[in-house]
């Protein structure tokens, strides 16, 4: 049966960089609905126009096209096997459309790991983050450099500051975080999928926590 893991935590917590390492060590697709986002307004579709909009302003997307785009991304080959949900479910609504969903694919949410981390981290984080404009990989400017200032590792393409990731919109996209996405805590937590995961610490102890709580499950 396919595994589905959705990854649940503020903005900047490290959602995207766990997401990254996990897909490569347990052979899960990395589905970032922020990337997908990205990439649709990248390449001019109407639907990535749309998104950019709300993404500007640190509003979340409408739900009915949200949902769409994750199902449609459901259904190609690499989700066979699972998916990392990262950014996904972020409202009651995705959560509940989430779930039939993964069983019309022949599986559920197995596991949904809770990264937490203090406020005043998580915004030392954001304003400090770089994104790759290629393939979106993460570095930040004290805690996860890239070889080479400016470029990516991994395919050496230019790294950018996010929009959304200037002081402004980070308040706003934590607010946004707190009124919309934290009662997905609760509704994980009633269903026994949630385990909560101490962001705080350093990308490979937090990477080891994660694949203890997965191989518990
Ligand atoms: P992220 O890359 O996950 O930080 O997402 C960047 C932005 O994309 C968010 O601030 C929202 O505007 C939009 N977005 C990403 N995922 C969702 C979602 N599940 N529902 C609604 N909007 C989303």
């Amino acid at each position: 049966m396919a595994t589905f893991l959705v990854l649940l935590g503020p903005p900047g917590v490290g959602k995207g960089t766990q997401a990254e390492v996990l897909s490569h060590t347990i052979k899960l697709a990395h589905i970032s609905s922020g990337d997908l986002f990205r990439e649709n307004f990248k390449n001019h579709t109407e639907l990535g126009t749309l998104a950019k909009s709300y993404m500007d302003r640190g509003q979340l997307v409408p739900d009915d096209v949200t949902i769409n785009m994750i199902r449609e991304r459901l259904k190609r080959e690499d989700c066979r096997a699972g998916a990392i949900l990262d950014g996904f479910p972020r409202t009651p609504a995705q959560a509940d459309a989430l779930c039939p969903m993964l069983s019309e694919f022949g599986g559920e949410v197995n596991i949904v790991p809770y990264i937490t981390a203090a406020e005043n981290i998580i915004i030392e984080r954001l304003s400090g983050r770089w994104t790759c404009r290629a393939q979106g990989h993460i570095y930040n400017i004290k805690s996860n450099q890239p070889k080479v200032s400016g470029i990516c590792d991994v395919d050496g393409s230019e790294l950018y500051q996010r929009d959304d990731d200037k002081a402004e919109t980070v308040k706003t996209r934590i607010g946004v975080y707190f009124e919309q996405t934290m009662p997905l805590v609760d509704y994980y937590r009633k269903k026994g999928k949630l385990v909560e995961i101490n962001g705080a610490q350093d990308v490979a102890q937090v990477t080891k926590d994660l694949l203890a709580a997965i191989n518990k499950k």
